[in-house]
């Protein structure tokens, strides 16, 4: 069934600015909102969302579009998948909605789906399991957490879970690409057997993977899903979809290190919490953090090993331009044993009582003097925020006791040596490129006034236009039955060339007053232009019929603009 009206539905009743907020910290600016580019790394915000227009593009990469394309592109979903979403949302009942987006959707939909169902089916083993149970109450973890973080437990056998998914009518083939089930002789057995398990859930609250935690001293002491369709451990943080509402609410992050840390902290009120799964830190998971949190503060155990892994993520962190700190706890603690030992109060008190990164370098440093301020001097010249190093240097000034201005031609010459990093030069998309000006200018007239679009279409001949994208949107709009508008147009337009629409709603490029004259001059710049093709064309293959009823044509134009 093919839902027609269900977009427009959809954008009736659900609020852009309000839906983007959920992944981007946006300020006023203007009519619009202004903020960090989720779709490309950025310093400057240059991501725009309009709430009078109900469209988002970013000037910086040129992606654009409405709500639908957003969660689209942030989530990774097919048109079906994202409607489909938004319906939910939206409180839209869709009795036979399928999104008909072809295999790839379906199968993330089925990966998804088994995942659930699994999770579902070890939260109830784990009630029947006083093994599993007495062991979690013996970590300190409270009734209330396990519902929250959906805890369950995988019993020892073989394959009861596999069995338990067929029955409910999952193939095998969905549980093994869900890395639910793994090969084992002619047959299949259960991933995960005799563990606690953890679901771990994308920021919409699906369950894309689990992690699972033996009970005693075996290895590996943790396992994950492997990596699948719909699960990239580089991309995923544990505890961010119970985390982001609260972190864009302080404007900061906290960056642990395991499952039962983030379901500790909680459990103690700290609910701004997350952590990478087993692994360092991805550009991708800063990306994703920068969008909600202004500054990230690391809390590591305080011994060798937890100095030494903050000092590596620290750098990295800096040198994706987000604002860190540093929180160590006592030697051989982790957020997990401080908050049981001490309490909340203990931990919130600590939290004010973080290192900024320069204090950190400096105070950790095992090196003399010299070293450490090259080394601190190393982080800063890997930060491409101009304000955020000058902050950094400032402060290594006061701390170092060394004088700025030296610092500072000190790291000039670390800059030169270190300049491997290519900028990718980012570029206005706005399409002044004066190629097909006229054709950008006409199709903006058209988004500006739709009312003009009989008049625009009786004029032109949409094969005449030189521009792919513009070609296809005006093909589409003589096609089109309906009543022209903005949000028509968006939908009426392949994916790949909204971005143009929506670059054109927030950045017209004419004069709004002199629409006509605008209209009449870029049609006649078309035609040219097509005749002059035309004519070298002619010429080329000398084709004297064509070259003479092109000149007829010519003629009648002088005679009717002289009339
Ligand atoms: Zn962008």
């Amino acid at each position: 069934m093919k839902s027609e009206g269900l977009p427009e539905e959809i954008k009736s009743r659900l609020d852009i600015v309000e839906f983007i907020s959920d992944y981007v910290h946006l300020k006023k600016s203007g009519q619009n909102l202004k903020g960090l580019c989720p779709f490309h790394t950025e310093k400057t915000p240059s991501f725009m969302v309009s709430p009078e227009k109900q469209i988002f593009h970013c000037f910086g990469c040129g992606t654009g579009g409405d709500i639908i394309t957003f969660l689209m592109k942030q989530e990774n979903l097919s048109f079906g998948e994202a409607v489909a979403y938004l319906a939910k949302k939206a409180g839209i009942s869709m009795p036979a909605f399928q999104s008909g987006e072809g295999a790839s959707s379906e199968k993330r939909t089925a990966l998804l789906r088994a995942n659930e169902e699994a999770s579902k089916y070890y939260m109830n083993n784990l009630k029947n399991s006083s093994v599993a149970s007495a062991y979690l109450k013996k970590r300190g973890l409270t009734g209330e957490s396990l519902e929250k973080f959906s805890i369950g437990f995988a019993s020892g056998d073989k394959d009861s879970l596999l069995k338990h998914l067929k029955k409910l009518g999952f193939p095998e083939s969905v549980m093994k690409d869900a890395g639910l089930i793994a090969a084992e002789g002619k047959g299949y057995r259960d991933w995960f057997r005799g563990r606690i398990m953890f679901p771990i859930c994308n920021t919409r609250n699906d369950v894309i993977a689990f992690g699972g935690r033996v009970m005693d001293n075996s290895q590996p002491k943790y396992l994950n899903t492997q990596e699948t369709a719909v699960f990239k451990k580089s991309d995923t943080l544990y505890g961010i979809h119970l985390a982001k509402d609260e972190i864009r609410k302080k404007g900061h992050t906290l960056i642990v290190e395991g499952y039962l840390d983030v379901i500790v902290c909680h459990q103690f009120g700290f609910l701004n919490v997350v952590a990478p799964l087993g692994t360092a830190l991805t550009p991708r998971h800063l990306r994703k953090l920068k969008l909600l949190a202004k500054q990230a503060i690391l809390v590591f155990d305080g011994d060798d090993a937890g100095i030494a892994a903050a000092r590596r993520s620290l750098a990295f962190i800096c040198e994706n331009d987000l604002p860190a700190k540093v929180l160590l706890l006592p030697k051989g603690d982790d957020p997990d044993s401080f908050l049981k030992k001490n309490g909340s109060e203990a931990f919130r008190s600590a939290l004010h009582h973080t290192m900024s990164a320069m204090e950190f370098v400096l105070k950790t440093a095992k090196g003399g003097h010299t070293e450490t301020v090259h080394e601190a001097l190393g982080i800063i010249s890997s930060v491409h925020d101009k304000i955020l190093a000058d902050e950094l240097l400032g402060e290594l000034s006061d701390r170092s006791g060394i004088h700025e201005a030296v610092l500072r031609s000190e790291l000039d010459r670390f800059r030169k040596k270190t300049t491997t990093e290519q900028f990718s030069g980012k570029q206005a998309v706005f399409p002044v490129a004066p190629l097909h000006r006229e054709e950008y200018l006409l199709l903006s007239a058209l988004i500006a006034c739709p009312e003009k679009a009989g008049s625009i279409l009786s004029e032109l001949n949409t094969e005449d236009l030189q521009n792919t994208a513009v070609k296809a949107i005006f093909r589409k709009v003589k096609t089109f039955s309906g009543e022209i508008t903005p949000e028509s147009l968006l939908d009426l337009a392949e994916e790949k060339d909204r971005t143009l629409i929506t670059g054109l709603m927030l950045n017209p490029g004419f004069d709004p007053e002199h629409v006509d004259r605008n209209i009449t001059d870029c049609l006649q710049t078309i035609k040219r232009k097509k005749d002059e093709e035309k004519r070298i064309q002619a010429e080329e293959a000398n084709n004297a019929e064509i070259l003479n009823s092109l000149l007829k044509e010519k003629r009648k134009r002088i005679k009717g603009i002289k009339e």
